[in-house]
């Protein structure tokens, strides 16, 4: 019998895993940050730069007796800025160190800079997969009204995937999961079986594998579902009995959501080849046979899962891609 979430939620809190759920501008709605009432006092994700998240945050440490000059420690768990727009302002009140992902230290450092290069690079993969200038720079202003809600996160603590955090009471293993995005890092207390997720898994929203630029800094865009499909494939393979996500209700049965998910991307695929198969599509084509014209804040989201399927027929060998020089069309290769 797997628990409910409502006993899962109790269950972390008895480990002194604690749910704060903090308001973000964002469709998705209220974005989940873990307290973790343990040596050193650590937080997991700290919501968007806003005064009402912060406020929401500092009201719900107090009503467990916390105020954020006590966090010694911040871990985050990826780079969307609705899990880490707090960051700064905490480790100034707090001096806490912050601990992500390694690979992602020069992306969280140069925030800025580096958000302005992000959209640069979807605006110019929006326009060679065929989405008109008009949505793509439209999407940009939208991008850059947000980058309020983002800080700069400087790392103390980079974690290598498979590494080790020993907490007075237990120890979390950080382990690498890109896909949701390039640094998603999940960390999973084997003792308890209770798995740390964010947004690597969600259980009322499919996690969107978005196109990225690569952690590394090179040009070429990250194969973001073929990623995440394999990144599912492990976590799948985890007796986790208890998954804690960044949005949402906890997880108690990850193994039936996981397969649900890998099904629907198959038939994802599927129905995506059969629009290929009828004649070649740019990536903006085939989203607008499969959705119609989606509200322009969709348009990169949309793309980004025509794209990540299609990266799939391509890797199958089913499907390759003709480059025209200016715009980029699928076709089938049978
Ligand atoms: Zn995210």
């Amino acid at each position: 019998m797997s628990l409910t979430p409502e006993q899962a939620l109790e269950q972390a809190a008895l480990a002194g895993i604690h749910r704060l759920r903090i308001p973000t501008p964002f469709a998705v709605g209220r974005v989940n940050c873990y307290l973790l009432e343990d040596e050193p006092l650590t937080l997991i994700d700290t919501g968007p730069n806003s005064g009402k998240a912060l406020d929401e945050l500092q009201g719900q440490l107090a009503r467990r007796g916390h105020s954020i000059d006590d966090l010694e420690l911040v871990i985050l768990t990826h780079q969307h800025i609705d899990h880490l727009g707090l960051v700064e302002i905490l480790v100034e009140h707090s001096g806490a160190d912050v601990a992500a992902l390694g690979l992602a230290a020069e992306r969280l450092a140069g925030f800025g800079e580096e958000a302005e290069r992000e959209d640069e690079f979807a605006v110019e993969l929006m326009l060679r997969n065929g989405i008109p200038q008009e949505v793509a720079h439209a999407l940009q202003s939208v991008s850059r009204s947000f980058r309020g809600w983002g800080a700069r996160a400087e790392v103390t603590r980079p974690l290598e995937d498979g590494q080790a955090m020993p907490f007075r009471d237990r120890t979390l293993q950080a382990l690498h999961r890109p896909g949701h995005s390039p640094s998603d890092t999940v960390f999973w207390d084997e003792e308890r079986r209770i798995l740390i997720a964010a947004d690597h898994l969600i259980a009322h929203i499919s996690s969107n594998p978005l196109i990225a630029r690569p952690l590394d800094g090179s040009q070429r865009r990250t194969q973001a579902l073929a990623n995440y499909i394999e990144s599912m494939r492990k976590t799948r393979e985890m007796p986790a009995e208890i998954v804690l996500s960044g949005h949402g209700e906890p997880i108690t049965d990850h193994v039936a959501l996981i397969d649900d998910r890998l099904a629907k991307h198959e038939r994802r695929k599927e129905k995506i080849y059969t629009l290929i198969a009828e004649r070649p599509r740019s990536g903006y084509e085939v989203a607008q046979a499969l959705w119609g014209n989606v509200a322009v804040t969709q348009a990169y989201l949309t793309l980004s899962e025509v794209i990540g399927h299609a990266d799939l027929l391509v890797n199958e060998g089913r499907v390759r891609e003709v480059d025209d020089g200016e715009v980029v069309r699928y076709e089938a290769t049978g």
